[in-house]
């Protein structure tokens, strides 16, 4: 794969081209929180609101049909970029969130009883965890637990072990954690799942956005994934399901759309993916958000995952030559554009604010995630995590000011320490 022009890359970004606070040049590393968007896609939106928008599906008046036609060319943008089936197999929804909990107020709440289990990483983000324990308070189904081994992995056969021990219902997992930055092996995964008769659902929030993603060759059986990680617009998301799985399913939101009768005494669904999608839809944002995949697509999702790779490695290489910093996740192999770290004696927060002086925006916290933060002793994180138009010399640029910030902080310590 050739190397990214990241300066033509930045180009594209308007936001790039503005001063931190400070006064410093910005220097975006909180991509994993969300990322920034193209002039392609802020001009995509711009132009449907100017010309092509109203509402869809409902009129028969032109606006309404041109309107409906560009909400469902997104739909097959969507479908072709994950490699699904029929574009009625992908769903709009408000976000990686909102998709999760469809399926577990729907399929959750409709296949999961009492001593059922729920399969999950311990690295779930929360959108992945809180569903799952609303749908157990309703049905009796209870949640188990993948622990992160000390190398930060889950090791394949811990996978097989507890799939043969706990035989559950759902297996629900990230492609690729948010906090440790860990790509996990989803298509072994799912194969695993299968074989123990699981249902799997892959959450793709930091996977989709960053390389190319097969939902066929995967052979999940629900795919999510968020817009705005994508350089996409927020307020829209997708939920991919198998046909035969969302055709079974009830819906999970009513109201308007999602209907094919209604009488006084109940309704009648609305075929897929109508179905699913109650009330006025995301309809600008998905047009955005075929904007952001073409914008993705036209620079090579394969290159963009090698170029973050790269960044990642300088990342992790450079901050774990620092005295008194723990890398929080695995060697750089094993994820993609994800750094976490951690320094002694300094909180994140105030590690944070440092570096937002020298323009560097970087995630301090526990990032939702903190079921994994509690099983590794630690309350909080920092985050570095990079996309496109990142470059070589804003990893360096981290580094040296986690350094300086260490410095500064550790000689004010030890001059009070003196006195
Ligand atoms: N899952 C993962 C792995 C995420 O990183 C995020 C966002 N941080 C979500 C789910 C939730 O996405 P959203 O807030 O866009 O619904």
């Amino acid at each position: 794969t050739s190397p990214l022009n990241v300066d033509a890359i930045r180009a594209d970004f308007p936001i790039l081209a503005r001063k931190a606070a400070s006064g410093a040049d910005l220097i975006y590393l909180d991509n994993a929180a969300s990322t920034q968007r193209p002039d392609q896609v802020i001009e995509a939106v711009n132009l449907f609101y100017r010309e092509g928008y109203a509402n869809v599906h409902r009129g028969i008046h032109t606006l309404s049909e041109e309107a409906t036609a560009e909400y469902e060319a997104a739909r097959q943008t969507v479908a072709e970029f994950l490699g699904a089936g029929p574009s009625r197999e992908i769903i709009f929804t408000a976000g990686c969130t909102a998709a999760i909990n469809t399926v577990a107020h729907s399929w959750g709440v409709t296949n999961l009883g009492a001593g059922d289990v729920v399969l999950l990483p311990i690295s779930e983000h929360h959108a992945n965890i809180v569903p799952w324990q609303q749908v157990a308070a309703r049905t009796g189904c209870r949640l188990q637990w993948l622990p992160v081994g000390d190398d930060y992995l889950i090791d394949s056969q811990v996978v097989a072990d507890a799939l043969e021990t706990y035989q559950p219902k759902l297996f629900a997992f990230a492609a690729a954690s948010n906090t440790l930055g860990t790509e996990y092996p989803v298509k072994r995964w799912t194969e695993l799942g299968h074989q123990y008769g699981a249902t799997v659902l892959v959450d793709a929030a930091q996977a989709a956005p960053h390389h190319t993603v097969n939902v066929r060759d995967w052979d999940a059986d629900f795919v999510v994934f968020s817009g705005h990680k994508a350089c996409g617009p927020t307020g829209i998301g997708v939920l991919y399901g198998k046909e035969k799985l969302l055709d079974a399913m009830p819906p999970f939101l009513g109201g308007g759309g999602m209907i094919h009768l209604v009488t006084r005494d109940g309704f009648q669904p609305a075929r897929l993916p109508e179905k699913f999608e109650a009330g006025t839809p995301p309809i600008a944002q998905a047009v955005g958000l075929a904007a952001a995949i073409r914008y993705l697509q036209s620079i090579g999702l394969d290159r963009i995952h090698h170029h973050e790779q790269q960044l990642c490695q300088i990342a992790d290489k450079g901050l774990r030559q620092i005295d008194g910093l723990t890398v929080i996740g695995p060697a750089p192999q094993h994820k993609s554009g994800i750094v976490s770290f951690v320094v002694d004696g300094i909180h994140a927060h105030d590690l944070s604010q440092s570096l937002d002086l020298d323009g560097i925006a970087v995630r301090a916290g526990h990032h939702c995630t903190m079921p994994l933060h509690e099983s590794l002793g630690l309350a909080q994180t920092c985050r570095a995590s990079f996309y496109l138009y990142n470059s070589a010399d804003e990893a360096s640029r981290l580094i040296d000011a986690v350094k300086t910030t260490r410095d500064r902080f550790l000689n004010r310590t030890s001059r009070r320490r003196r006195v």
